[in-house]
Formats: structure tokens, C-alpha cells, sequence
């Protein structure tokens, strides 16, 4: 190796800067394009319902001798697609806020068990009305500095979603478990399952499994992108099993203490 010269491309402050430049530009331009993306995701989103709700009111607008029934079924079909609009407003508003820095944490120490165990309470009826069983698994206690409402709403949608994609009479385990550095939450049902294909989308903005499943059971698509977002700021970790007819596990990681 002694006579081997090792060659060191003898750059320019110029070329060195200009490089600097087209790279930040690279990543300028892959952020417009992002949030063209996404300003047009929204838009379409948002549009949907506002269209139905103007084929729904044009058919009524200048009928003469509507029945009365028909008037009705109607005007709850419209009165739906406000309450998809005004969902969609929600979750969206929900998201933004996530994003912005993380200075906007407000971070206490939590009993992670009470937290789970407030969760499934609020869910419960829910759960029941198609016989669901919510389990709750995780006996040592577990305190961490977390953002309450915010890891709150992460698992809430975790914990809603695995009751809507299952099946009547089925089941979601929420376990929790510990170590010196972190805590788990899993989250298990005896759904649907998500096929292989999707799972690298899942967390995608406005991404849903199924399109024409859209109107049968009630979402966003935007459940999940709020997960990951909320857990994300806890510098902890998501990630997600599941088999086809036989249900999904859903694992979270978050540190025990948050690192600012
Ligand atoms: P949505 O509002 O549609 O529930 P999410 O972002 O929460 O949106 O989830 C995205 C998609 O992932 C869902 O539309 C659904 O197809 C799929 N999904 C999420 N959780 C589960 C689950 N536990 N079992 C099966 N499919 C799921």
C-alpha cells in the first residue's frame, strides 16, 4: 500500500460553495413540491363532500311538490356530508398544529396506566355496540414525561381504529411494558388486517386501505399521519404487523424521559 497515493480531489471554495447551494436548493425544491402535494390533497379532500352536497341541494332546488320524505333523506344525506367536511377541518387543524415545533410540548410526568385506562373507558361504549371487547394488559405501573393530550390522541386513534376495522363479536388488547429506557404500548385486534401492499402507506396523509370502503366506515385518512406525528415528537417509534383476515398489531416506543 506504501506506493498507493491517495487522491484528493482538490476542490475550489467556488465549486465547494456552489455545490452547498445546489443542494439546499434540491431541498427547497423537494419541499414546494411536498406542499403543492399537499395543498392539492387537501383541496380534492375537501371538495368531495362540498360536491355531493351541491348534486344533493340541486335536485331539491326548484322541484316543485318534493315529498316529504324524500325531502328529508335528503337534507340528512347533506347534513352528513357537513359533518365528513367539518371531520376532515378537524383532523387537518389537528395535524398542522402537531407540526410546528416541538416547543409547543407540554410536558409532565404521567401514570401511563391511568392514561390507557382513561383511553378505553371513553371507548368502551363504542366498542360495545358491535360486541368488542377491549382488553387492557400491563399490571407494573409506568410513569413518563410525555405530552398527555398528545400521546392521548395517538393511541385514542390507534385504539378506535382497531375497533372500526374489526369484526362484530371480535377483540383489541392494549398491553403496556416497560424498560429501564422506554415504554410499549401495543395495540392488537382481531380485524380485517391490512394488506402487504399497504403497509408502507398507511401513514400517508389521506391514504386509506380500501376507497370504495370510504362510505361503509368513517374516516380521513388522516388518523394514523396524527399518530405518527404525535409520537414522533416524543421521539419515539411506530411500527405495524398485521395479516389479512386475522388482525393488525400496532407497536409504539416511546423514552421514558423526554429529550428536548
Ligand atoms: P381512517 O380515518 O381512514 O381510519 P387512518 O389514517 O387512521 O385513517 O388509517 C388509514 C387506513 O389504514 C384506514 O383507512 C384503514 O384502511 C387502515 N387501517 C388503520 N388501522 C387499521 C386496523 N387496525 N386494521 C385494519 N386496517 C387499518
Amino acid at each position: 500500500f506504501q506506493d498507493e497515493k491517495i487522491s484528493v480531489p482538490d476542490y475550489t471554495e467556488t465549486e465547494l460553495i456552489t455545490d452547498a447551494f445546489n443542494k439546499m436548493l434540491g431541498r427547497v425544491q423537494s419541499l414546494d413540491t411536498s406542499r403543492q402535494e399537499f395543498v392539492s390533497n387537501v383541496s380534492h379532500e375537501l371538495k368531495t363532500p362540498l360536491t355531493s352536497m351541491k348534486v344533493l341541494a340541486d335536485s331539491l332546488v326548484g322541484q316543485e311538490n318534493v315529498p316529504v320524505e324524500l325531502y328529508q333523506e335528503f337534507m340528512q344525506d347533506i347534513a352528513a356530508e357537513i359533518d365528513r367536511e367539518s371531520k376532515i377541518i378537524t383532523d387537518l387543524l389537528t395535524l398542522v398544529k402537531l407540526n410546528k415545533k416541538a416547543s409547543n410540548m407540554n410536558i409532565e410526568q404521567v401514570n401511563i396506566n391511568e392514561l390507557l385506562d382513561l383511553i378505553l373507558k371513553r371507548l368502551r361504549p363504542i366498542a360495545a355496540k358491535r360486541n368488542i371487547e377491549l382488553i387492557l394488559e400491563g399490571f407494573r405501573p409506568v410513569d413518563a414525561e410525555i405530552d398527555e393530550t398528545k400521546l392521548s390522541l395517538a393511541i385514542s386513534n390507534l385504539v378506535e381504529n382497531a375497533i372500526k376495522y374489526n369484526k362484530d363479536e371480535g377483540w383489541v388488547r392494549v398491553s403496556l411494558n416497560a424498560d429501564h429506557k422506554y415504554f410499549y404500548v401495543t395495540v392488537t385486534d382481531s380485524g380485517r388486517g391490512i394488506p402487504e401492499e399497504s403497509i408502507d402507506h398507511i401513514f400517508e396523509r389521506f391514504y386509506r386501505v380500501d376507497k370504495s370502503h370510504s362510505t361503509e366506515i368513517e374516516g380521513t385518512g388522516l388518523g394514523l399521519a396524527i399518530t405518527r406525528s404525535a409520537i414522533m415528537m416524543h421521539h419515539g417509534a411506530i411500527r405495524v404487523k398485521s395479516q389479512v383476515g386475522e388482525g393488525t398489531t400496532f407497536s409504539v416506543r416511546i423514552p421514558l424521559t423526554f429529550i428536548d
